[in-house]
């Protein structure tokens, strides 16, 4: 996600046996398997099914499977609400209408969790196949999901699968500072089943499209991927261009000079595709729509708020275009560790702009203006709380609000590995960031992994380890 700049300035796949259980040695490409279907309604109703075909790839026997439903998260009296001011006429919600392959149950802390209760363990390499059937009333909302003036933003629309940790399933609630999702690649076939008239920008290009009177069906396939999202508008216009034989599209409703952003998201994949790794997909949609937060990074897809502007939206698509690598590829817990994502997110753009000056961003510039920002944070939070907590380690539901989650996550990260670089030097900082992405590319890297990436080069490590803490004076 991107909020600063706008707060700032402001077998083959082992499908499933009648049984839904099914062993198979998983081969070395062997990932689960999402197949969703789901139809939009040209209103507040997507209806849909989610089949997974689940490898088990954890060291546990497991008799369960749990999913996050993140759009319960918008129903009226949430615990955790997505977004404020929902009211009954505004708010919306996610339904589970049938399950098959297990015995099921709607709970977590609220209302948040599918818990699938599976007829027999499931062993480690084994696969098991779970079938949910949903309904999601979207909420009128600038949200993540939801029916906004110009779009209908389809971020989380459909159950998905909780990433395993230490101690199991990670049943994380909503919260309204940061991204709370946190989920493992997957392989997924998608059929989005919209009213003619409207266009879809989704995680991926449509292999095909087949009219069905007033509908149209579309379909997706998207590799080695943690989510899978989608925006649909009447109104969109479409600016596209290669990058490296990649298709990049920017969607856009409101943007006179398109080919700016288009050519920030294009250039900026280029750039870190030569910088940390080959970018993992085929096509890479940048959608302006309505969205509070700057911009939110998806697989595939990068949410554009239209409230950014000019150099806003130029360095939002820069900041989601560089989540490509640091949460699409190289996934982290942003729910526990946000500043590992976006302070990557931040660094990466402030990389790109330091080596494309025309944008009008330079390094001293960043730093200078997270430096000033950070100070600002500081010297208030230690007002009031006299002795205050700069930890950048903590959870999502820790932060006290929108303005102390960037300050720490975003400008503090950013000047961490500013920092870093600065001790390691420049070609020793790449490398690290090389060896990270390739290290941990379409898995979750724990923060101790990108600390390590660092571990050769003398007072890298010591120096994250002051700004995590919160020892570090800046
Ligand atoms: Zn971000």
């Amino acid at each position: 996600m991107k909020r600063t700049l706008c707060i700032m300035a402001a077998c083959a796949l082992c499908v499933p046996s009648a049984a839904y259980i099914s062993a198979c040695a998983p081969q070395e490409e062997e990932r689960s398997i999402y197949t969703i279907t789901a139809a939009y309604d040209g209103a507040d109703t997507l209806t849909g099914s989610v089949e997974l075909n689940y490898l088990n790839d954890t060291e546990n026997a497991l008799d369960c499977l749990k999913f996050n439903l993140w759009g319960n998260a918008f129903r009226e009296g949430a615990k955790h609400p997505a977004a404020e001011g929902l009211t009954s006429s505004s708010c919306g919600g996610m339904g589970i209408t049938e399950v098959r392959g297990g015995t099921w149950s709607v709970g977590g802390e609220d209302e948040n969790i599918l818990e699938v209760v599976l007829g027999e363990p499931l062993y480690p390499d084994m696969r098991v196949s779970v079938g949910i059937d949903f309904k999601l009333d979207l909420a009128q909302a600038d949200a993540r999901t939801g029916v906004t003036e110009h779009t209908v933003n389809l971020g989380n629309f459909y159950p998905v699968l909780c990433a395993y940790g230490e101690s199991g399933w990670l049943e994380y609630t909503y919260s309204q500072t940061g991204d709370p999702f946190v989920s493992e690649t997957a392989d997924y076939a998608v059929e989005l089943t919209i009213p003619q008239g409207y266009t879809a920008a989704a995680s991926g290009a449509a292999a095909e499209s087949m009219t069905d009177g007033e509908n149209v069906t579309l379909s997706y396939r998207l590799e080695n991927a943690r989510d899978f999202a989608a925006v649909l508008s009447q109104q969109f216009s479409v600016a596209e261009r290669d990058a490296g034989g990649v298709a990049v599209k920017y969607y856009y409703y409101d943007d006179s000079e398109p080919q700016t952003v288009l050519d920030a998201a294009a250039e900026s994949l280029n750039y870190f595709s030569e910088k940390f790794g080959k970018y993992p997909y085929s096509s890479f949609s940048v959608v302006q729509t309505g969205l509070t937060q700057g911009g939110m990074e998806y697989p595939a897809l990068a949410m554009i708020s239209d409230e950014c502007r000019g150099t806003d939206a130029v360095y939002t698509a820069v900041h989601e275009t560089a989540h490509q690598w640091w949460y699409a590829a190289v996934g982290s817990n942003q729910y526990t560790a946000a500043w590992q994502d976006e302070g990557l997110a931040e660094y990466s753009a402030l990389m790109f702009f330091e080596d494309n000056t025309r944008y009008g961003f330079t390094r001293a510039g960043l730093t200078g203006s997270a430096t000033k920002s950070y100070r600002a944070y500081f010297s208030v939070y230690n007002q009031l709380f006299a002795d205050a907590d700069t930890s950048m380690s903590r959870t999502l539901d820790e932060f006290s609000g929108e303005y102390e989650y960037a300050n720490i996550a975003y400008n503090k990260a950013l000047l961490m590995f500013d920092a870093v670089r600065a001790a390691c030097g420049d070609d020793n900082f790449e490398s690290a960031l090389r060896r990270y992405c390739a290290d941990y590319k379409f898995e979750l890297a724990p923060p101790e992994g990108l600390t390590a990436a660092f571990a050769g080069y003398a007072g890298c490590e010591a120096i994250i380890r002051s700004f995590i803490d919160g020892e570090v004076i800046i």
